[in-house]
This record gives structure tokens, sequence and C-alpha cells, in this order.
């Protein structure tokens, strides 16, 4: 008998066909076996899901087996606030880090928001608290206050609008004021400033002095090594990587605009400069394609596992519930639909 008919369950067997191909990080490899320890969990969740009119949202950076096992909606942290907002389901199950289920629950404040993993944080989010903002306002009341969406509600509901990596560029481009302070990734700041002298707008941007720990750890000359190595590499930076990366990149993109031009692109090879969770899925999603380079996890996104999906779904408790209290909501929901409104502006 073979170990497919022996272990596999039509659960292990879809898991298997999707995941054998994922050899990034610490997410792989994924055998028959393990794929048919992980159905069971998986086969749970969807039925819970059911009974309690749930849908999942999961961030690209999570392990695979959550993205193909039970994800609902997989996307990067603007398309997810999308999804989070047209959704009818009675109950939201976030599977990624606390700022973007506090989004989701903004944005549904009669839903049930839960986050499955206990660690949940985010070092760029966790940099600037509502105080620091306060007294930045008081330094630069002329200042429009852009805020990144890796922040908490309560330091959204202080400034005037939100972005995401993908509409970053266009929407500090449109707001009217030339005086912009830019919280608080230090490193897309910076390219927010550069790409606004190639746009040819007049800016004066200033910036906070925080920095992702995953995308600070690229090596500009290990990236030009790379490229001497591997003629036709094609590299994929995100913004949150530092200004000398970005020079390197051949595309400068959020995660779903790196899906998108890895869909529309036939190089030899890619390495994609962001958490090592999105060429794990650009494996489930592009199996002909060939990944190279160093693999960065985030240790908050990686934090979320089916067990504690399925533990959330069956029992939530109180800390595993996002609550946002309704002043701070109000503020932050103001300042999430600023980015809405221009984001529509920029079609
Ligand atoms: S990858 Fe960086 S910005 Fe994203 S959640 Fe992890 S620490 Fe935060």
């Amino acid at each position: 008998m073979s170990t497919a008919t022996a272990t596999g369950s039509p659960t292990a067997e879809r898991l298997y066909e999707k995941l054998r191909n994922v050899a990034a990080g610490t997410s792989g490899p994924y055998s028959r076996e393990r794929c048919a320890e992980l159905a069971p969990v998986v086969d749970d969740i969807n039925r819970l899901k059911r009974e309690r009119n749930a849908v999942i949202l999961v961030h690209y950076y999570v392990h695979p087996e959550i993205t193909v096992g039970v994800g609902d909606f997989v996307g990067d942290s603007y398309k997810l606030a999308k999804d989070a907002k047209s959704t009818t389901a009675d109950l939201i199950v976030f599977v990624a880090v606390r700022f973007m289920a506090e989004t989701a629950k903004c944005l549904n404040p009669e839903k049930t928001v839960l986050i499955p993993s206990k660690l949940n944080g985010c070092s760029l989010a966790d940099a600037i608290s509502a105080e620091r903002v306060r007294q930045l306002r008081q330094q630069f009341p002329q200042h429009t206050f852009v805020c990144y969406i890796n922040t908490s509600a309560a330091v959204k509901a202080l400034c005037d609008v939100c972005v995401t990596s993908s509409n970053v560029y266009d929407i500090v481009q449109r707001i009217e004021n030339d005086r912009i302070y830019f919280l608080p990734d230090k490193l897309m700041g910076e390219n927010v400033q550069d790409e606004m002298k190639r746009r040819g707008v007049r800016k004066d941007v200033q910036i906070f002095d925080a920095t992702c720990y995953v995308h600070q750890q690229y090596d500009p000359e290990r990236v030009q090594r790379l490229k001497a190595k591997h003629p036709g590499l094609k590299v994929l930076s995100h913004p949150e990587c530092s200004p000398e990366i970005i020079a390197h990149a051949d595309h400068v993109a959020s995660t779903k605009g790196m899906m998108q031009y890895l869909r529309d692109t036939d190089a030899p090879a890619y390495l994609l400069l962001t958490e090592c969770g999105l060429a794990g899925r650009a494996q489930v999603e592009m199996p002909g394609k060939t990944f190279i380079g160093p693999c960065v996890e985030c240790r908050y996104m990686k934090s979320n596992s089916l067990q504690d999906v399925r533990r959330v779904l069956r029992a939530p408790e109180a800390d595993d519930i996002v609550e946002v209290a309704p002043d701070v909501r109000q503020g932050a929901l103001r300042c999430i639909n600023a980015m809405f409104r221009y984001a529509e502006m920029a079609g």
C-alpha cells in the first residue's frame, strides 16, 4: 500500500498538492506525512468556520499551511483592510499581527474580531505611542501627519491619513499640504523623500526613526553579488527596505504588487526582498519559478499556527478578542477612510 493511500484524506492530498513545492524558510518541507497531520486541524477549522459564520483573513507572511488550508482572503494589508470592510460574516479571524486586526475591528465595530497569536506585535507598530504623536504634532503643527498602516489604532486616531506600501507614494503626492510628517518607518520615509524627488514633487517630508527589523536586514553588497552571480535575476524590493537596497531593485512594490510582477514576468530567477512567507506563497501559486537568496522571517507573523486558529474559533480567551475604544475607533476610522478616499482618487 502506498503512503498516499495510507495517510491521505482528501484534505491531506489537497494540502500536499499545493504545498509540496514550498521550500522557503521554516515553513517547509511539506511531506505527505506532515500534510496528513495538518489535515484534521484544517478540517476542524473549516467546520467551525461554517458553524460560526466566520471568515479567515491571512497575510502573505504567515505559514502557507494557514493560507492554503483555511484562508478565505489572502493578501497584503491594504487588500485585507478592503476585504475586512466588505465581509458579511459575523466573526473575523485575522491571522497576522494586532495592528491589522485593529484595523478590521475599526471597520467592523459590530463584529467580533479574533487574533490567534499571543505574540502579535510588530517592530514598527510597537515603536511609536499615541503620546509620542501628540508631542510631535505640537512640534510640527503645520504638517499633515501620514502614518503607515503598521501603527496601532490609538496612533492612527491622532494622524490625518494612513497609507500602505501599495499606495504610499501616490497618497503622499496627492496630499495638498507641502509639509508632511511620515511615521513610523524611517526607511520607507526616506524612500518617500527619494520618490517625490524622482516625480518632481516638492514636499518637506519629516520622518520618525523606527524600522522593520525584518526589512532592515538586507545587505546591498550581497544583493549586488547575487545579481552578478545569476544573470537575468530580477530583484523585487518592498518599500520598507533601505534606499540602498531599493537602488538595486528591478521593481519596488507591496507584497501584492510583487505577486503581480511575478505572474506577469518570466525571469530565470527572482530575489524577493521582503519577509520570506511571500516566497512560500509564490512557490504555491507559481511552482515553475525559481527563487534564490536569504530567507528572513518575521517572528510575529510566524507565531500564528493552525492550532491557535482552531483554539480561538472554539473558545477565545479575553486577550484573543480585539477591542478598540469607541473614541479611538472614531479617530482611527477617519484616518483609514481618508486612505480609501485618496486611494480611490488614484484609481
Ligand atoms: S515584517 Fe516587519 S513590519 Fe511586518 S509585521 Fe513583521 S516586524 Fe512588522
